[in-house]
């Protein structure tokens, strides 16, 4: 067992840190909200007055932060204070030029760093069941998978730094652009008279079956523990998708990659966001999409 530094307790780096508290490691969190310290102090995290007092005593560092301007202060801030050959990981969903950027300053100070977001939200959080898309050195990545351990359901090894997010954003790209695609074909369901459940029944073991449709169905019924049955509660709020989607659009940008559809979905998350739903679970652009049918 070790001691981890873990730098952002919001409503991600709580539970997972909560979870690396119980598999028996000594966990010394910092976050800027006294609000997420309490919540981790009850987890029994030892709070710490900043990140470079936590770092000081740790042998890895985990960073939950909400974006890649925010990693890299805190890489800037702490990599001279961590001990020599400290493991960074960071699991905040960042652009991948930053992701590579914050490699670049953990290494030059001599410690070992991958890039490792999730998938799985809040709830494979508390659960200890995220998957981990990690990117990052053979050896650096053989020190993360046994801490990654009790947060994780799965831990993938996706190559070198910054693959982790690029994995992370082409995925979310996927997502978002079957959500919509789910959503319309229910709307256009619905104008046709034919019921959710009877749609449902066909493309969830026909050619149109995805994880949007089977796991995630955007209507409440054939899938009784969707957001869709709890008023769009998230789940995965519309900002967070608009985000990823951004990033991706970003990254394409970047690359040269032609991202049509990637595009439209960013641009009607977009939309669905400034009409004030970004506290909404991301399946709730079916309503959006009701309201602009004839
Ligand atoms: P959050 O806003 O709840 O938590 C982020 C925390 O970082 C906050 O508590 C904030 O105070 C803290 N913070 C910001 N700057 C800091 C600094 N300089 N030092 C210390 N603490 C600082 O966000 P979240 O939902 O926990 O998401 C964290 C990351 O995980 C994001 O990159 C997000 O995209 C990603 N993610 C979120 C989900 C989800 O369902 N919430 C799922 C997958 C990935």
């Amino acid at each position: 067992m070790t001691t981890i530094a873990f730098i952002g307790l919001g409503n991600m780096g709580n539970p997972m840190a909560a979870n690396l508290v119980k598999a028996g490691h000594t966990v010394l969190g910092f976050d800027l909200m006294p609000e997420n310290l309490a919540v981790a102090k009850e987890h029994g995290v030892t709070i710490m007055a900043d990140a470079g007092a936590a770092v000081k005593e740790a042998e890895t560092v985990i960073t939950m932060l909400p974006a890649g301007k925010h990693v890299l202060s805190v890489y800037e801030d702490i990599a001279a204070k961590a001990k020599k050959a400290t493991l960074f990981i960071d699991s905040s969903t960042i652009d991948v030029e930053s992701a590579r950027k914050a490699h670049a300053i953990a290494q030059k100070h001599g410690h070992a760093s991958i890039d490792a977001p999730v998938s799985g939200g809040t709830g494979g959080a508390a659960a200890g069941s995220l998957t981990f898309m990690a990117g990052g050195r053979k050896d650096a990545f053989a020190r993360a998978e046994p801490i990654l351990e009790p947060m994780a359901g799965r831990i993938v090894h996706c190559g070198d730094d910054g693959a982790g997010q690029a994995a992370k954003i082409c995925n979310n790209m996927i997502l978002g652009i079957s959500m919509i695609g789910v959503s319309e074909a229910f709307v256009l369901a619905e104008k046709l008279g034919l019921s959710h459940q009877a749609l449902f029944d066909v493309a969830s073991t026909a050619s149109g079956q995805c994880w949007s449709l089977t796991s995630y169905c955007p209507v409440p019924g054939p899938v009784p523990n969707s957001p869709a049955n709890k008023d769009y509660k998230p789940g995965f709020a519309a900002a967070l998708m608009l985000k990823d989607l951004k990033l991706a659009q970003e990254a394409a940008q970047a690359a040269g990659a032609a991202t049509p559809l990637g595009a439209e979905a960013a641009q009607l998350y977009n939309l669905f966001n400034q009409q004030g739903n970004g506290g909404v679970d991301f399946s709730g652009i079916i309503g959006f999409l009701r309201g602009h049918s004839a």
